[in-house]
């Protein structure tokens, strides 16, 4: 038998349920705050990743599905790890950013070679949030106090804390860099091997190591925060101001550097001790370099990609949205909805006025969902109609075509009872409970 794809995991019925429930939250809140959807292809040119996430990173070192496509010469394409790129591109590409700051979000599944366990697979789906165009700090706060909503309308403001973070600048991060390589380079030996390894391709990320040793080192290693300039201190206080402001609780967390290059100031991450390691539900950042970078690739000017290209700012984030339904199932599970109300059951002779029947109550009463099953027998119907969780069965056979009524069984009850025909589309008679 032809299985699943480890880590691919198929989201049945009951389950999907509970994704559009939540899907249609978070679509609200986010048009609440006048955020609009863009539709992202999910496969791009693999050197879009690249270039964008950082060759020094997990995702792009081990985690990414690439293939070469069947042009001549073949295409290196990658299903897409995560959405920031993809956006920048489009917003590049269609020259959105033309008078306008676009505030843009995206829904859909995302693609990571990592070990599938709780909260961790291999195709993911994530909602994510881009807002273009504003370097100042309360485009940063407005982020972070609408996911402070998305939250509250999900019953999970009580599990969330937020963890800031400023990266500052790309001369302050390098300056940082060095002082951080300087102090840790005749302490290798005590580190983990990973961390040894990112000591020469992405030392920060030494800073959110596991690892109980490497963390011990790090308590006297230099401080990020000390290699800021004050553009950048006066950056992140006056985001921390805002959110102070707006009544959102936060912890500083000097040792948030996320795993992608783009970002620059502002990093955060909303965490939960409910879902085990995998705590982080939702991440973003500031990314003011990452538009000008991308522009720079292949430009007439620009032969060597390496001039500066003038960017433009922004900023995001992105939720897991298979940790957020964990989070919700163990907090504030949804209530099981059952996929049907009213049930119509037609005798096999008399079928067509059934099948009419529930086509007309379907444009009567958009409330309801109104299910049939196939013309067989009047019982197998019955057997369906009891499994289906419907709140009346309607019936129909001869006698009720003949009179001009339908009958009804109330399936808590099992009461039976003899109605108008067009009973149904009185509102009062029956709304879904
Ligand atoms: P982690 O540290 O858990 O690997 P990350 O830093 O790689 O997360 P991001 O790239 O910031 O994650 O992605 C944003 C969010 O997407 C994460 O906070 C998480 O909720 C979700 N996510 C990331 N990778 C996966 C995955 N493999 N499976 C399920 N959700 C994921
Ligand atoms: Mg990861």
């Amino acid at each position: 038998m032809i299985k699943a794809i480890k880590g691919f995991n198929d989201i049945l019925p009951e389950q999907s349920a509970k994704w559009l429930k939540l899907e249609a939250v978070l679509a609200d809140v986010l048009g609440r705050y006048g955020y609009e959807q863009i539709r992202l292809p999910i496969v791009e040119q693999t050197d879009l990743f690249a270039r964008a996430i950082g060759g020094a990173t997990d995702i792009v070192e081990k985690e990414m599905y690439s293939f070469a496509d069947k042009s001549d010469p073949p295409t290196p394409l990658t299903l897409r790890p995560e959405g920031t790129a993809g956006a920048v591109r489009a917003v590049i590409e269609h020259n959105l950013l033309r008078g306008d700051t676009p505030k843009l979000w995206y829904m859909g599944p995302m693609f990571r070679y990592e070990r599938p366990q709780k909260g961790r697979y291999r195709q993911f789906h994530q909602i994510g949030v881009e807002s273009f165009g504003s370097a100042l700090p309360d485009a940063d706060a407005e982020l972070i106090a609408m996911t402070h909503l998305m939250w509250q309308e999900l019953g999970l403001k009580d599990e969330m804390h937020l963890q800031l973070n400023s990266l500052g600048e790309l001369d302050e991060r390098q300056a940082y860099r060095n002082a951080l390589v300087d102090y840790l380079t005749d302490k290798q030996d005590q580190l983990d091997e990973d961390s040894k390894r990112r000591l020469t391709t992405n030392p920060l990320r030494i800073l959110d190591s596991k690892d109980a040793n490497t963390q011990a080192l790090l308590a006297d290693a230099p401080k990020l925060a000390d290699f800021l300039g004050s553009e950048s201190v006066a950056h992140f206080e006056q985001v921390q101001a805002y959110l102070t402001a707006l009544g959102i609780d936060y912890d500083i967390n000097p040792h948030l550097v996320r795993g992608l290059d783009y970002y620059n100031k502002t990093v955060f991450e909303w965490v939960t001790d409910k879902l085990g390691t995998q705590a982080t539900v939702c991440a973003g950042g500031r990314y003011d370099g990452l538009i000008g970078q991308l522009k720079s690739v292949g430009t007439r000017e620009n032969k060597d990609d390496s001039k500066p290209v003038k960017s433009e700012p922004g900023v995001g984030f992105a939720m897991g949205l298979e940790r957020l339904l964990l989070l919700i199932e163990a907090v504030a599970p949804m209530a099981e909805s059952t996929a049907c109300d009213i049930f119509v059951v037609a005798h096999p002779e008399v079928f067509t006025a059934g099948f009419s029947y529930a086509q007309k109550l379907r444009y009567s009463r958009p409330d309801l969902r109104v299910k049939m099953a196939s013309a067989t027998s009047l019982k197998s119907q019955m057997k369906k109609a009891d499994k289906s969780g419907a709140a009346l069965t309607v019936i129909i056979a001869q006698q009720e075509i003949d009179d001009n009524t339908v009958s009804i069984k109330d399936m808590q009850t099992g009461e039976q009872t003899t109605v108008a025909q067009d009973w149904l589309d009185a509102t009062e008679n029956f709304t879904r409970s």
